[in-house]
């Protein structure tokens, strides 16, 4: 079955300034790849509607948010709405919410959807970070309201999901993995912070500097495809950053195309194993435009032919041990308080 690609032609009208990163035409650059790689847009899925909202949002923030559909504003310095914005953001959580359905209904294993604005730093109250609505928090909510009794959230975006992970940290069906630069925006993701409440110890952050290709191969190997078979979840969710590539220019991480490739093509086999068969992908951040292209296109071949992968290297699995069995302890906890 190949990867279901869903997205959305309002996600364009998102218009934020011809000088912002968060531009119109990173959505150009991934459908581009996507294409190149055999992928056909379906572009059917309904935009999301209050309530849909509500579901990981407060509502005055919500309503907040509505009210600015078709007007200009700002939520932070950063985050500029336009004309198009709420209606981008609406379709882009429609299309999230649409994913989840179609992996719990069986019609699809596999959806890549491509849209904009991103959504992770997006908390229940607030809007920040370019992000107006966390669509991965709202995919991972449906996704249980739909009977998964566990989901995964494996978040390579180069920035710290603190939105994601301010809504679903307290909650143990929800197990968060974050892999993200160091010191970069916004604050918080330390190896220390573990979830909170209930869901200490489902919560495994994980801080890199200038970690390349073979650092990531190490932590898939070591972090990510041990806690998948340890939770066993029954759908696997992506924030797909591509702002951890060599290439971008609002980060220092290190991954090569090919790695993100990889990286993507080693998840989906680990979900094919122990994630339930359900995969859904949503675009996050990434700003190169030649990165975004390309690297979409590496991952929309990596999920129909899944890479060899080259052998982890023990020099640099060792300098990840520490941290990597601290989290796996962690999580090990929480599992065994969480059994009757
Ligand atoms: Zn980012």
């Amino acid at each position: 079955m190949r990867p279901t690609l869903l997205t959305h032609p309002a996600c364009l009208d998102h218009l934020t300034g011809i000088d912002h990163p968060e531009r119109p035409a990173r959505l150009a650059a991934c459908l581009r790849g996507a294409a190149t790689a055999g992928l056909v847009p379906d572009t059917t899925s309904p935009p999301a509607i209050r309530a849909d909202l509500l579901r990981v949002h407060d509502a005055g923030y919500v309503d907040r948010l509505l009210a600015l559909a078709g007007a200009h504003g700002a939520l932070d310095d950063e985050t500029l709405l336009t004309p198009g914005s709420v209606a981008a953001a609406l379709q882009a959580a429609g299309i999230a919410l649409d994913g989840a359905r179609r992996l719990m209904a069986g019609q699809a294993r596999q959806v890549l959807a491509l849209v904009r604005p991103p959504g992770h730093h997006a908390e229940r109250a607030r809007g920040l970070g370019f992000c107006l609505v966390n669509h991965i928090a709202l995919a991972a909510a449906e996704a249980r309201r739909l009977g998964a009794q566990r989901v995964a959230i494996v978040d390579i975006d180069a920035h710290f999901g603190n939105g994601t992970q301010a809504i679903h940290g307290a909650d143990p069906r929800v197990l968060l993995i974050d892999l993200h630069e160091d010191d970069l925006f916004p604050p918080g993701g330390s190896l220390a912070d573990r979830g909170v409440d209930a869901g200490e110890g489902f919560t495994l952050n994980l801080p890199l500097l200038g970690a390349a290709d073979r650092d990531y191969r190490a932590l898939l190997a070591g972090l990510i495809e041990p806690a998948l078979a340890r939770y066993r979840p029954q759908m696997v969710l992506i924030s797909l950053g591509f702002d951890a590539h060599q290439a971008d220019p609002l980060a220092s991480l290190r991954l090569s195309t090919r790695g993100f490739g990889e990286l993507v093509g080693g998840i989906a086999e680990a979900t094919r194993q122990h994630g339930g068969d359900r995969l859904l992908l949503l675009l996050e951040g990434g700003y190169d435009l030649a990165a975004l292209e390309a690297s979409t296109a590496a991952v929309a071949r990596a999920l129909q032919h899944p890479p060899a992968l080259p052998a982890v290297e023990p020099g640099v699995a060792a300098v990840y041990a520490r941290r990597v069995a601290a989290a796996l302890a962690a999580l090990d906890a929480g599992l065994a308080r969480e059994e009757p």
